[in-house]
């Protein structure tokens, strides 16, 4: 039996020592036992081939000690046919027997250590096969994995090459662009999404992402059955196999009736607050009508009877004295009534806070930004970065954003020129902010550019004359100033500071 050593390895060598040392008796008898029978039949004597073989046997599936026994029998076995051969002979024969069992030695240490190193590259061999068989256990789960998002993601995804060409779609994809995706891998993406796209978006994207650089944006797009959707794109870049950018990784996902359902809330939003605005300053307006009416009719009544007093042949200047007085008082009231409104804006009403003026201006810009494309007005907001915060009444700074931005989009209306709205902020010198709202619109009233801040006071059909005059309130009431100037060529300019955290305060 041969031994199994070195973790299954088959090395020739016999596995326990008894077998070994037989082997070696067992070879010399039988070399012994050969050159009797060669004697026997009288021959030439071969017992020195027949003992050669028996230790080169020997060392080989034995060892090198079994091989050393063998020798050493075989010297003492050759005793019995070697009679009368001389001393010299006898050494000669002995130093063969010596210098085979040496090489013999040697190749078989030679064939041990060829063993023992190929045994260890199996081991190494069997042990990275192992490595390689997990590996691609690990890449075929990974692959159907990658492969189950591709073809079960709810986003169209592809993979683009630099040349602008498709080279792998998902079924999402296919069914956005109304194709097979036979027939789009290949494809240039021009041709897929019109030259125009690829020129004015596409391009410029991918290019950034053949660079490197992970790219996201979202944007209207029409798909070749004409209809609109708003995509919200990623673009990735691919590197598998190098440091070169190979592909891009493109996934779209379609935000169309998100972003229908949130521009329906937007123009309700916007709708709701023009109409409170409306709403509120007509019945402010009604409000303020009936109060101020009755003592202005008791003051026409009043000086009527003052009239008539004066009037007579003999002029009660006593009665007529006491009429005007109560003609003051009746006037007395209705400047307080209208003193009275102003109060609504005062500091004690106002709910203080401290107020991001860029975020408010953010706000109003999304709150009528539906507004402004109605009638084609373009938003500009250029907001200084580290504008302060404020102590202020955040809703009645939306309210005076709102007013003063209402009014540019009323003025843009009927000019049939480019409509621009720009909103700054900024802070000035000593860390006051100032907003400006500008228009490219009608300009303002000639002659008093005053009068459009008093109560009442409007050019519009249905205007209230209110919102100028309660945002200057408001403004006044947070230590600011509110005013307004022509632009040249066209359209007019508000502008309004709040002063620095602190003086707000007081
Ligand atoms: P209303 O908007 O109801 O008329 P306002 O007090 O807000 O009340 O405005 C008063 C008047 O000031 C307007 O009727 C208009 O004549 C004038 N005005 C306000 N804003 C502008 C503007 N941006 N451009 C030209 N005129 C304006």
């Amino acid at each position: 039996m041969m031994a199994t050593a070195n973790g299954g390895s088959t090395a020739p060598t016999l596995a326990t020592t008894p077998q070994r040392y037989g082997l070696a008796l067992f070879s010399i008898a039988t070399a012994f036992g050969l050159a009797r029978i060669f004697l026997y039949f009288h021959l030439p004597q071969p017992f020195a081939a027949f003992a050669l073989s028996a230790i080169a046997i020997t060392f080989w599936y034995g060892g090198t000690k079994a091989g050393i026994v063998a020798t050493v029998l075989a010297s003492i076995v050759r005793y019995s046919f070697e009679t009368g051969v001389g001393t010299i002979a006898f050494a000669f024969y002995d130093l063969t027997f010596v210098v085979f069992a040496v090489l013999m030695s040697m190749v078989t240490r030679a064939r041990d250590d060829l063993e023992e190193r190929i045994t260890e590259r199996t081991a190494e061999l069997t042990h990275a096969n192992e490595g390689l068989r997990l590996e691609i256990a690990e890449r075929k789960q990974a692959e159907y994995l990658i492969g189950q998002v591709f073809e079960c993601s709810p986003d169209g995804i592809s993979i683009i090459g630099p040349d602008y060409r498709y080279r792998r779609v998902n079924p999402v994809y296919e069914r956005n662009w109304g194709m097979p995706a036979e027939k789009i891998v290949g494809m240039h993406v021009s041709d897929l999404l019109g030259k125009e796209v690829f020129e004015e978006k596409l391009k410029r994207n991918l290019d950034r992402c053949f660079a490197g650089e992970d790219v996201r944006y979202s944007d209207w797009f029409t798909d070749v059955l004409g209809r609109r959707r708003y995509l919200s794109l990623s673009y990735s870049p691919l590197r598998p196999t190098s440091h070169d950018v190979e592909a891009a990784l493109v996934i779209n996902h379609d935000l169309t009736n998100h972003m229908l359902d949130s521009e329906k809330l937007r123009q309700a939003q916007s709708d709701l607050a023009r109409i409170s605005r409306v709403t509120t300053m007509g019945e402010l307006t009604a409000s303020l009508a009936h109060e101020v009416n009755q003592p202005i009719a008791a003051a026409i009544t009043n000086a009527n009877t003052c009239v008539r007093w004066l009037a007579r042949e003999y002029p009660d200047v006593e009665e007529a004295r006491e009429a005007a007085l109560r003609t003051v008082k009746d006037a007395n009231r209705a400047a307080e009534i209208i003193g009275h409104i102003r109060q609504l804006f005062s500091k004690g009403n106002a709910q203080r806070e401290l107020v991001d003026m860029n975020e408010v201006i953010r706000e109003m810009h999304v709150m009528l930004r539906n507004e402004a494309n109605r009638y084609s007005v373009s938003i500009r907001i250029d907001c200084a970065a580290d504008l302060p915060r404020i102590m202020a009444d955040r809703v009645q700074l939306q309210q005076v954003l709102m007013n003063l931005m209402l009014n540019g989009i009323d003025a843009m209306k009927a000019v049939n020129a480019h409509r621009e709205l720009a909103i700054r902020s900024q802070q000035v010198d000593d860390g006051t902010l100032q907003i400006s709202i500008s228009d490219t619109g009608t300009g303002l009233p000639p002659h008093d550019v005053e009068q459009i801040f008093s109560a009442f006071f409007t050019t519009k059909e249905h205007g209230t004359g209110m919102g100028l005059s309660i945002s200057r309130s408001i403004v006044e009431s947070h230590g600011g100033r509110l005013w307004a100037d022509n632009n040249s060529p066209r359209g007019a300019t508000f502008c309004f500071t709040l002063p620095a955290k602190d003086e707000a305060h007081a």
